[in-house]
């Protein structure tokens, strides 16, 4: 995982499958990020229905690609505080001072580039989403909109978990 290479699915699948075993996860558990492909989708069916468990939500975040991109081309964060900003949406009271310690000193992320959001995007379209019908045909596919503020977005994945 830390040079960047995909992890095999047996792998995932047995880190999986054990965790699945511990006391906490009894009462249930979230996902995130997986199944990424319908190769993981079908072992996850195995495996829920090896030890009795079944999904109840499948919930896929709706985003704009372009606004995505837009998003996350433009951010930077204060060296010092970690205060988030944004080139075209959030820039400092004062050029180049974070508003709240005065640091005159700002990092970004080496991977926050449009390039890495179209290759995982693109990657999403060809591999995980025609795993989507499967969970349609099983009637617990919600969908949320990703693009709205973190709250509401929040609270919109409470309200499908609630169901
Ligand atoms: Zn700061």
């Amino acid at each position: 995982m830390e040079s960047g290479g995909l992890v095999s699915d047996d792998i995932v699948n047995g880190i999986l499958s054990e965790r699945l075993d511990h006391d906490d996860a009894r009462r249930g558990f979230i996902l995130d990020g997986y199944p990424r492909t319908s190769v993981q989708a079908q072992a996850l069916d195995a495996m829920l229905t090896e030890k009795g468990l079944h999904l109840d939500h499948v919930i896929e975040l709706e985003v704009n690609e372009d606004a995505l991109v837009d998003r996350i081309t433009g951010r930077f964060t204060c060296a010092k505080c970690g205060e988030g900003y944004h080139d075209r949406h959030k820039l400092p009271k004062v050029a180049g001072v974070c508003d709240i310690c005065g640091s005159t000193d700002f990092k970004r992320r080496p991977d926050d580039n449009a390039d890495t959001v179209r290759t995982r995007m693109a990657e999403y379209r060809a591999k995980t989403a025609p795993i989507l019908p499967h969970y349609e045909a099983m009637g617990i596919v919600d969908r949320v909109d990703g693009m709205a503020d973190m709250d509401h977005v929040a609270a919109s994945i409470d309200a499908v978990l609630d169901r």
